[in-house]
C-alpha cells in the first residue's frame, strides 16, 4: 500500500514512519516542512520513505500529485498545543481548518480513503460539570457515535481548536454521505512518549505539560500546576497509539470504513497534580543523579499561564470498545510504565547535551 503521511514529522507521525518502515509491508511518502526528527530516526536514507518538503499552505499543485499517487491519505498536519489555541485562534482555524478541509477535498476529487487525525478535545467538558456537578462523582467515557460535544462559550477561544476538528469531522461525515468519500476518523488522547515536544529551557514555546514537568525536573523550573492541578487525563504509550492507527490504515475487511475511533487507555487516568508528584516520583527513583535540582510545585491561575481564553476539558474518558471490537486492539501500557518510557527519552537526551558540554572545553583546549 502507498501511504501519504502529510505531517510525518511531528510526534506521531515520525513514531508512525519507525513502526510502518519496521514492518517493511508498505511504501511511505512522508510530507512535512520539517525534517529534524525524521533524519534522527534514519529514515531519510530508507528506500521505503520518499521524503518531500511541502507546506500544505502552499504547494497546493504538488500536494494534489501526492494525494493522486496515494492509496490512503493520512493528514496529522495540525496545531495540536493548547497555548497556540489562546494565543493564534486565527491561526489554528486556518490550519486545522481551512488548510485540512483542502486535503479532503483532494480525497474527495480522487477518491482517496482519507484518515484523519482529530482530537479527544472535540467532546468539550463533561456533563458533568455543565450541570455544577463534580466530574469525579458521575462516570462519563466518552462514545464515539453517541457523546454530545461540549464547546464552552466563544469568549473562551480555546475552543476554536476543537471546534475546527469537530466541524471538519462533519464536513468529513457529510462527503461520506453525498459523495461517496471513504474516510477513517481518529480521536487520540494524550499521547505520550519518546520525540514528543521540546523543552521549555532549550526552546521557545509553550508545550505540553509533560514536557514542562520534564523541564522542571532537569533545569529547576518551578512546576507549575494550572488551577491546582485538578483537571484529569489519561496518558497512552505512543506505542499503543501506533499499534491502533497502523490497525486502522491496515483497515482489513473494510472494518474502518466511516467510522471514528477514539485512541485512548482509560485505566491511565490521573490529575495533573498526581502526574506532578508521580514524575518527580519516578525521576527520584531512577534518573536522579547528583546535582540534579529539587523543583518546587507551585500553584497558578489558568490566566496566568496561558493567558485570557483559556478553559480546561475537565476530564476525558475514552471508550475504547469500538478499537477493541473492530480492530482486536488492546493497549498495554500502564501510566508508571508510559512516564518512565517518555522520561527515559528526555534525560537520555539531557544527559548526552551534559556530557558534550562538559567534554567541550577539553577538546578545545587539546
Ligand atoms: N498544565 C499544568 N501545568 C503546565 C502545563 C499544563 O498544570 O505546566 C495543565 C493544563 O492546564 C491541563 C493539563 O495540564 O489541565 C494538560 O495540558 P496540556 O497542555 O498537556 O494539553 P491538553 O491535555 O490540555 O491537550
Amino acid at each position: 500500500m502507498k501511504i501519504l503521511l502529510l505531517g510525518a514529522g511531528g510526534f506521531i507521525g515520525v513514531n508512525m514512519v519507525e513502526r510502518l518502515l519496521k514492518d517493511g509491508a508498505h511504501d511511505i511518502t512522508a510530507v512535512d516542512i520539517e525534517k529534524t526528527k525524521l533524519e534522527e530516526l534514519g529514515a531519510l536514507s530508507n528506500p521505503r520513505m520518499t521524503y518531500l518538503r511541502l507546506d500544505i499552505r502552499r504547494d497546493n499543485n504538488a500536494l494534489e500529485e501526492e494525494v493522486k499517487k496515494a492509496d490512503v491519505v493520512v493528514d496529522l498536519v495540525a496545531f495540536a498545543n493548547p497555548a497556540l489555541y489562546v494565543s493564534d485562534p486565527l491561526g489554528t482555524f486556518q490550519l486545522n481548518f481551512i488548510e485540512n478541509l483542502k486535503i479532503v477535498d483532494y480525497c474527495v476529487k480522487h477518491q482517496k480513503r482519507i484518515v484523519q487525525f482529530s482530537t479527544c478535545e472535540v467532546y468539550g467538558v463533561t456533563a458533568a460539570s455543565v450541570i455544577g456537578k463534580d466530574p469525579k462523582d458521575m462516570p462519563c467515557p466518552f462514545v464515539e457515535d453517541e457523546t454530545f460535544l461540549i464547546m464552552g462559550p466563544i469568549n473562551a477561544h480555546r475552543w476554536i481548536y476543537a471546534s475546527a476538528k469537530q466541524l471538519l469531522e462533519r464536513v468529513l461525515h457529510a462527503y461520506g454521505l453525498q459523495e461517496g468519500l471513504n474516510w477513517s476518523i481518529i480521536r487520540p488522547f494524550n499521547f505520550i512518549g519518546p520525540r514528543i515536544d521540546y523543552l521549555p529551557s532549550e526552546a521557545a514555546g509553550n508545550p505540553r505539560v509533560f514536557s514542562h514537568f520534564m523541564n522542571a525536573l532537569l533545569y529547576g523550573t518551578p512546576m507549575k500546576l494550572v488551577d491546582g492541578g485538578c483537571n484529569f487525563r489519561a496518558y497512552t504509550y505512543i506505542d499503543d497509539a501506533v499499534d491502533c492507527i497502523v490497525r486502522i490504515l491496515e483497515n482489513k475487511g473494510g472494518v474502518c470504513d466511516r467510522q471514528i475511533f477514539n485512541i485512548g487507555k482509560p485505566d491511565n487516568e490521573l490529575t495533573i497534580k498526581e502526574l506532578a508528584y508521580l514524575m518527580k516520583e519516578v525521576f527520584d527513583e531512577h534518573f536522579r543523579e547528583e546535582g540534579d535540582p529539587e523543583p518546587e510545585i507551585v500553584d497558578v491561575s489558568a490566566e496566568e499561564f496561558y493567558g485570557k481564553g483559556y478553559q480546561d476539558c475537565d476530564r476525558r474518558i475514552a471508550d475504547i470498545s469500538k478499537a477493541r471490537t473492530l480492530l482486536g486492539w488492546n493497549p498495554q501500557y500502564g501510566t508508571r510504565e508510559v512516564v518512565y518510557k517518555t522520561m527515559e527519552y528526555f534525560v537520555d537526551r539531557f544527559r548526552e547535551k551534559q556530557r558534550a558540554a562538559a567534554a567541550a572545553p577539553a577538546s578545545a583546549n587539546a
